[in-house]
């Protein structure tokens, strides 16, 4: 099982597609070392993120905590403060650490909202090289705004020896978004292609298996149904920083448990967690993020290996992209159908200044999610 831990939604970027900034947790609520105590061994990956983690003065003890719950431990970071996790990195060189970004300089700090963010972050993800970090890489949400600069990005990463995660835009619970909207769906997906056979060029299989990650993405972004079936609350799930277990971080309908109050076990056995199991198995939703792709194109017989349907479509596209023809998507995917969706802009706030508001005396869930409802259709 994948586990994801949102261990705060304080956060130091003010990014235009992500209000976790907007509404940030108070310190003494969110999920404490005591609690996270109480995970057992056993996660395949287990991701320390936020909001934004280096704001946790306890991250280190943290991850001294659920390094030896997990084959692989993953901090998804901003990147805003790589010093943070210099000492980190020293003490577990094989630490996965996911710096967001989101295309070049400019691009990257307004979306983000980030003041010289770009030189920070790559600078940063040097400086844990040196410190012998074996797993660096950075994170990009596609978007209107991005996606012409996404095989540069992905470019720039395989030269400077990094990965380039990919995920797009959604509407979540854990993002306080519910409309983020692409403004020329089958554009932005069009332009998914070039990354596609990039990565499938790579002698690296890891970048065969984000390739066909990234063909579901081009489905996310056109509004259809998911590749692969989701597997919420059995193959992964997410704690808030109130110690909430969650199947997913998109509906805030689909609870489990508490860790604070309960334990691991009676978590994952209790009647929540089963009714919750129940919905997810009939979620129309098309959500498609790194987790949920990930452990959606996971065997279920093996689960190192990938199921047979993304299997055969890498070992086909891989030998056409080796023999130098091009890949046919529009035998994959049906650009013809694209979902209507309202028009929503997305400003930048760089220049903006928007204070985050720490609001107390949210006690229920409802209170911290407000919002209700997230489509990602
Ligand atoms: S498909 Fe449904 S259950 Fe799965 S992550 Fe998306 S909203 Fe959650």
């Amino acid at each position: 099982m994948d586990l994801t831990v949102i261990s705060t939604f304080r956060c130091n970027s003010k990014c235009q597609m992500c209000y976790i900034w907007k509404n940030p947790t108070e310190p003494k609520e969110e999920v404490s070392l005591e609690t996270l105590s109480k995970l057992p061994n056993g996660f395949d990956n287990l991701n320390v993120s936020g909001g934004e983690p280096t704001l946790r003065k306890d991250l280190s003890e943290i991850i001294d905590i659920v390094y030896p719950k997990a084959r692989i431990t993953e901090i998804s970071s901003n990147g805003l403060h790589p010093e943070r996790l210099v000492p980190i990195i020293k003490k577990y060189p094989n630490v996965k650490v996911r710096f967001s970004l989101e295309g070049d300089r400019e691009t990257s700090d307004a979306i983000r909202g980030e003041k010289n963010g770009y030189e920070t972050k790559v600078a940063g993800l040097r400086k844990l090289k040196e410190a012998g970090g074996t797993d660096l890489g950075f994170a990009m949400v596609i978007q209107d705004e991005n996606v012409k600069q996404l095989v540069d990005v992905y470019e720039f990463a395989r030269k400077e020896g990094y990965e380039l995660a990919t995920s797009t835009l959604h509407n979540a619970w854990q993002f306080y978004k519910n409309d983020n909207y692409f403004y020329e769906r089958k554009s932005v997906a069009r332009q998914v292609e070039g990354l596609i056979e990039a990565m499938l060029k790579s002698s690296k299989p890891k970048n065969w298996f984000r390739a066909y990650l990234n063909l579901g993405l081009i489905e996310k972004i056109l509004g259809h149904d998911r590749l692969i079936p989701c597997s919420a609350g059995k193959d992964f799930a997410f704690i808030d920083p109130w110690s909430d277990v969650w199947a997913c971080n998109v509906r805030s309908d689909l609870p489990m448990g508490n860790l604070a109050r309960q334990s691991w076990d009676e978590i994952l056995n209790g009647e929540v967690a089963q009714r919750t199991r129940k919905k997810v198995a009939d979620c129309s939703q098309n959500c498609w993020m790194v987790t949920t792709a990930r452990t959606a194109m996971r065997s279920n017989i093996v689960p190192q290996m990938p199921k047979a349907e993304p299997m055969m479509w890498v070992l086909k596209n891989k030998i056409k992209v080796s023999v130098g023809k091009k890949i046919c998507f529009d035998s994959y995917i049906n650009y013809s159908d694209v979902r209507p969706s309202p028009f929503v802009k997305r400003e930048t706030y760089l220049d903006k200044n928007v204070k985050a508001k720490l609001v107390k005396g949210r006690v229920t869930p409802d209170e911290h999610y407000p919002l209700k409802t997230f489509m990602n259709n």
